[in-house]
C-alpha cells in the first residue's frame, strides 16, 4: 500500500513519455518493482539503479529486512525489462499496471461500442449480435444463400465464411479466394447482412478490404505480429481470436499491436483453447475469459462455441454460457448440408436445427439485453 501511495506521488512528480499513434495518445511510462535476491551485495544494487538512472528512470531504493526493493518508474522503450532482469541480484521485476494500454479499461473505462453504416452495434449495452455462416464458403451458391437468408429470418446480423482457409493438412480443401468473397458479397446484397471473413496474408489485404465489413484474424494468427500490423492500418472492424494456446494477457497484448497500428475497432473472440482431454470436445472453451476481459479490458467480447467444442449437440449449451456471461455475440457455424462441409462440418449446424437453436439463443439473447442495459452491481 505504502508504496503504491509512494508511486502515485512520484507519478506526479514524472515528465510524462506521451507519443502518438493514430490519433490516440499513449502513455509510455512503467512502474517496475525489482525485487533484489537475499544475499544481493550493494554493488549489485547500485548496479541496477545507476542502469536506469542512465535510461532517466526515477528510482527510489527500499532496504526491506530481507530484501532490498527497487522502484522504478519511466519509458520502458529505452530500458527493455529483460535487460534488468539479466543483471546479478535481481530476482524478479513486477509491474503495477498491466501491460496492454490501449486496449486496457484504465484508459477508457467506457465499453467500445463499434457501429456499422447499417446501425448494427456490437459492444456496450447493445444487443449481442449474431455471426453464423459455413466454415469455408464452398461452389454451392445457393447453399450459401439458403443459410443467409434462414440467418435474416431469425434476426442474425453477420453473415460469416472462410474464402482463405487454414488448414492443418496441406491436402485439405483451402477455401475459394476471391470467388468465395464475391459469393459473400452477393449474399450480402441479398440479404443485407453484413460479411465477416479470414484473412490470413497481408498480401490479401485490399481484396479481403473490398469485399469484408469485417476482417477476421484467425486463432492461429493471433501472433502473427506483421498481419496483425496490416489490419491495424486499415479501417474495417476487426475480429481477433483467441490462439489455442494463448494466455489472455497474451490474446490482449495481440489486440493492442491492431490498436497500436491505428485501428482501435477491435472485437475479440473466445473460440477455445488446447486441453489435455480432447475426447470429448475439439477444445476447451474458456468461459471464464469473458467477464475476465470484461474487467480488464473495454473491447467487446464474442464466443465461438462451433470451434470451442468441435461438437454441434455443444453450441447451444456453449453459446448460452457465453451469452449469460456477458459475451456481445456468438459465432455459430452453419452449413445447408453439414455432413457434406469441405470443413468442420460436425461443428456445423443444418438450417433446420440452426432454427431451432436460435429460435431460444434469441428468446436468451432477449431478456440477457434488458439486463445488460440495467446497472450491474461491482464486486471486486
Ligand atoms: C474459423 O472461424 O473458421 C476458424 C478457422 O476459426 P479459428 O481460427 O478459431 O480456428
Ligand atoms: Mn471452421
Amino acid at each position: 500500500m505504502v508504496v503504491i501511495l509512494y508511486l502515485i506521488v512520484l507519478f506526479d512528480l514524472l515528465p510524462e513519455f506521451y507519443y502518438n499513434c493514430g490519433n490516440v495518445s499513449i502513455n509510455k511510462e512503467v512502474t517496475m518493482i525489482i525485487i533484489m535476491e537475499r544475499n544481493a551485495t550493494e554493488e549489485n544494487i547500485q548496479t541496477v539503479v545507476d542502469l536506469l538512472e542512465l535510461h532517466e528512470f526515477k528510482v527510489l531504493v527500499k532496504q526491506g529486512d530481507v530484501h532490498t526493493v527497487i522502484d522504478a518508474l519511466g519509458d520502458k522503450t529505452t530500458l527493455s525489462p529483460g535487460r534488468i532482469e539479466a543483471l546479478d541480484g535481481v530476482k524478479q521485476i513486477k509491474f503495477i499496471r498491466e501491460p496492454f494500454r490501449l486496449a486496457s479499461r484504465d484508459r477508457k473505462p467506457e465499453d467500445t461500442v463499434i457501429e456499422f453504416s447499417n446501425g448494427v452495434k456490437i459492444g456496450g449495452a447493445n444487443r449481442p449480435v449474431s455471426m453464423v455462416g459455413p466454415c469455408s464458403v464452398e461452389e454451392d451458391y445457393e447453399g450459401l444463400l439458403e443459410v443467409a437468408q434462414a440467418a435474416k429470418e431469425l434476426g442474425c446480423q453477420f453473415l460469416r465464411g472462410g474464402a482463405f482457409k487454414p488448414r492443418t493438412s496441406p491436402y485439405d480443401f483451402d477455401g475459394l479466394g476471391e470467388k468465395a468473397l464475391q459469393y459473400l458479397a452477393k449474399a450480402r446484397e441479398a440479404t443485407g447482412l453484413l460479411v465477416v471473413t479470414e484473412l490470413m496474408d497481408s498480401a490479401d489485404l485490399d481484396l479481403v478490404c473490398h469485399y469484408a465489413d469485417v476482417i477476421q484474424i484467425g486463432a492461429r494468427n493471433m501472433q502473427n505480429f506483421k498481419l496483425l500490423k496490416s489490419v491495424g492500418k486499415c479501417n474495417k472492424p476487426v475480429i481477433l481470436k483467441r490462439g489455442a494456446a494463448s494466455t489472455i494477457r497474451e490474446f490482449l497484448l495481440a489486440a493492442e499491436h491492431i490498436m497500436y497500428n491505428g485501428n482501435e475497432q477491435v472485437i475479440l473472440c473466445e473460440r477455445g483453447l488446447k486441453s489435455f482431454d480432447s475426447a470429448f470436445t475439439r477444445n476447451l472453451l474458456d468461459i471464464s475469459a469473458v467477464p475476465v476481459i470484461k474487467k480488464y479490458s473495454h473491447l467487446p467480447i464474442i464466443v465461438d462455441p462451433s470451434h470451442g467444442t468441435g461438437q454441434r449437440y455443444l453450441i447451444e449449451p456453449m453459446a448460452k454460457a457465453g451469452l449469460v456471461v456477458g459475451a456481445d455475440g456468438v459465432m455459430v457455424e452453419v452449413h445447408h448440408n453439414p455432413s457434406q462441409a469441405l470443413s468442420d462440418g460436425k461443428q456445423s449446424l443444418s438450417i433446420p436445427q440452426f432454427k431451432e437453436v436460435f429460435t431460444r439463443l434469441n428468446s436468451l439473447i432477449d431478456t440477457l439485453h434488458l439486463e445488460k442495459s440495467a446497472p450491474v452491481l461491482s464486486v471486486e
